[in-house]
């Protein structure tokens, strides 16, 4: 007896839902109903989809299914940042973050579990590579978010800690765990559905892919989805650079700005946001302020410094709040664009991740103390 696979409808771009409708003989407008049934209703039964032909309905329930990240646990700050963990199998979890702002609400997504690039400062590189996410499992974590954010009780959860009505997710961020350049083939269809007028409908400047630099794939998006472009920048020289984004060894700085410059004559932003973490006595010296400064002559660029998180293995600091100050200062002195990132969600360890890491360690905390409760939420949206 052969076991049917069938089909997850979550994760299919237009094109591909097109033509998956077509199989089963129906025109395209079907499959834009189907896009909206999904991802602007959030309807998982197809029995709900009451404007669709009964018979396709059938066709639909025999063939497909609307399948998202089973959710491990969730997290409520108390500066209104929520943090949903999903299990992805075989003990691994990614993490997607939430937050909230006056003007907008931004979900920080993962692309992989784990990432195989080990910069020395990230604790998603320390966990290693686990495997790919799929386009369903990246677009499942922007429509699990939706749900939670149209549900009552949680929204009202939502205002208490922010004194203010959520905003719905109106920009994504690829900055969760992994390197979405080196999943090039799921982020792509994950992109397309973000910007479909039928799905999320998202406008391509709010939504950011950041790599670490994989060159190659930054042309690649030029041409099939020209999204904001964030490049982890961390170091203005490539003997530095070498040691914190060791993908640089592959792709150095000549080849990175070079992309990056090319990138700028489709890209629906006029700069490239490059990001800096700032670590105590690494690359926050004078010296590299005046490479900074060159290299935003030769790239137009906002450049983002971001205090570093620390974690134990990692044997790093963070720069002291009046370093980066001074650091900033000098770079917008020389008439450098800086913004220096502000930390959220600090009391559920939201920061880029931090968490997954966290949760091994729960779980060996786990282990060895099986009675010991876990002060989690645990809910399904309606
Ligand atoms: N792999 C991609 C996207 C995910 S990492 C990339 O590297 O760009 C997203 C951002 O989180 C990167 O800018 C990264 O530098 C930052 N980050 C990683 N570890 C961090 C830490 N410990 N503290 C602060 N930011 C961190
Ligand atoms: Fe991977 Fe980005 Fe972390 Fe580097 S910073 S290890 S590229 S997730």
């Amino acid at each position: 007896m052969t076991v049917k696979q069938l089909i997850n409808l979550l994760g299919l771009p237009p094109q591909a839902m097109q033509e998956q409708v077509a199989t089963w003989g129906g025109k395209p407008f079907r499959a834009r109903q189907l896009m909206r049934w999904i991802h602007q209703r959030g309807v998982r039964d197809f029995n709900d989809m009451s404007d669709l032909a009964k018979d396709f309905r059938a066709l639909l329930q025999q063939n497909a299914v609307v399948h998202a990240l089973p959710l491990n646990f969730q997290k409520l700050s108390a500066d209104g940042t929520y943090k949903w963990l999903f299990d992805v199998g075989l003990g691994n979890a990614i993490e997607t973050v939430y937050i909230p702002e006056q003007e907008r609400g931004t979900l920080c997504v993962s692309s992989q579990a784990g990432c195989a690039v080990a910069c020395p400062f990230c604790s998603t590189g320390y966990q290693g590579f686990s495997r790919n996410l799929t386009s369903a499992e990246i677009i499942g974590q922007l429509w699990y978010a939706n749900q939670v954010l149209k549900d009552k009780p949680l929204t009202a959860r939502l205002n208490a800690a922010t004194a203010q009505s959520p905003q719905p997710v109106s920009n994504v961020v690829f900055m969760g765990m992994g390197e979405p350049l080196l999943n090039y083939s799921q982020v792509l269809p994950a992109l397309q559905i973000m910007v479909d007028d039928n799905a999320y409908g998202l406008s391509r400047r709010r939504v950011t892919v950041s790599t670490s630099g994989v060159v190659p794939m930054i042309d690649r998006l030029a041409r099939d989805c020209p999204v904001a472009l964030a490049v982890s920048l961390h170091a203005p020289n490539d003997e530095l650079r070498d040691q914190l984004v060791p993908l640089n060894r592959k792709y150095p700085l000549a080849q990175l700005l070079s992309a990056c410059d090319r990138y700028l004559q489709y890209a629906p932003r006029d700069f490239i946001t490059f990001e800096y973490i700032m670590l105590d006595g690494v690359n926050d010296a004078d010296v590299h302020v005046s490479q900074l400064i060159e290299i935003a002559k030769r790239v137009r660029c906002k450049l983002n410094l971001i205090p570093f998180n620390p974690f134990p293995q990692s044997g790093l600091k963070r720069s002291p709040a009046a370093r980066v100050r001074e650091f900033a200062q000098k770079l917008m002195d020389a008439g450098v664009v800086v913004t220096v990132r502000k930390t959220r969600g600090d009391d559920i360890d939201a920061a880029c991740g931090q968490l997954a890491g966290d949760i091994r360690d729960r779980t060996r905390i786990a282990q060895r103390l099986p009675n010991r409760a876990r002060i989690t939420i645990h809910q399904e949206p309606a």
